[in-house]
């Protein structure tokens, strides 16, 4: 009972350890391979005016993720960064990052599995203590190779690492994401758009630009939009940008912006405000 009192707790730790505070101007991305990245506009769990709760994945095999701002890039002030130097960027933060992921999902079986199993076998008084030196090697690993990895990433502020480290060793679940934490803020100069056109796939990029694009509730930028026709031309995407879905069976519209199919070729989205249907067919 104690036991699972102490999971439960521990769970809760790590879980707030492993959310944090986003808003609908920025893109998540998350992946574990360079070209495979998932993106989403803003937070996962919204509380208020396209505020709030972003969370990395809670279960191994964990993902990396880089948080971008949507506007960032799409100003003309900013400089554009080429391709080819985006690419060097996300690649230099994953392979800094691989060995934290390894060392965190080790931790996360270690404090999940390990640990209650070993104290559900022998008793917490006989385990405690060698169970203890463990998890403080493993977190002063972590940290040591954190801040390794922070000083070669994020050359400008050396030292930004320590409020990271500091939380990771007052609250040990936090070691967990370290991976995460890491990569979180290395396309930060980048914005998101051109980050997911260099990170996700082309029907990624498409996706995910789409309901940016014909968004009317929050509705982007001119800026923005322009950003977006330039990467579809440059890259030559504007084609799977307006492809229609796959038709489903019995179904006869769809939406352009998310793709939902309906059983209608007229009318609204169910999910999109102000987007009307459109028939897979044209009515004859
Ligand atoms: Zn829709």
């Amino acid at each position: 009972m104690e036991l699972l009192a102490f999971l439960l707790i521990l769970w809760c730790v790590y879980v707030s350890d492993a959310v944090w505070w986003t808003a609908s101007d920025r893109i998540i991305l998350s992946g574990s391979r360079f070209g495979e990245f998932q993106a989403r506009r803003g937070p996962s769990l919204e509380l208020r005016e396209g505020k709030g709760f972003a969370a990395a994945s809670l279960l191994p095999p964990f993902h990396y993720t880089f948080e971008c701002d949507l506007h960032r890039g799409s100003e003309s002030r900013t400089p554009i960064l080429k391709h080819a130097h985006i690419e060097r960027l996300a690649t230099q933060a994953l392979s800094a990052a691989a060995p934290l992921r390894m060392l965190g999902q080790g931790l996360w079986i270690y404090l999940f599995a390990v640990t209650p199993l070993t104290i559900a076998l022998f008793g917490l008084l006989p385990t405690w203590r060698p169970l203890l030196a463990i998890l403080v090697v493993w977190v002063i690993t972590i940290v040591v190779m954190y801040r390794r990895a922070w000083r070669r990433l994020y050359e400008a502020k050396p030292s930004a690492w320590t409020s990271d480290a500091a939380l990771m060793v007052l609250s040990p679940p936090g070691a967990i994401g370290a991976a995460d934490r890491l990569t979180r803020h290395a396309l930060a100069a980048v914005g998101g758009i051109r980050a997911t056109s260099v990170i996700a796939s082309p029907h990624e990029f498409c996706r995910i630009a789409r309901l940016i694009y014909f968004d009317h509730e929050s509705v982007a930028s001119d800026a923005v939009k322009r950003e977006i026709d330039e990467i579809l031309d440059g890259r030559r995407l504007r084609e799977i940008f307006d492809a229609a879905p796959v038709p489903e069976p019995g179904m006869t519209g769809f939406c352009h912006r998310c793709h939902a199919q309906v059983m209608r070729d007229s009318g609204g989205c169910p999910d999109c405000v102000g987007l009307a249907i459109t028939p897979f067919r044209p009515i004859a």
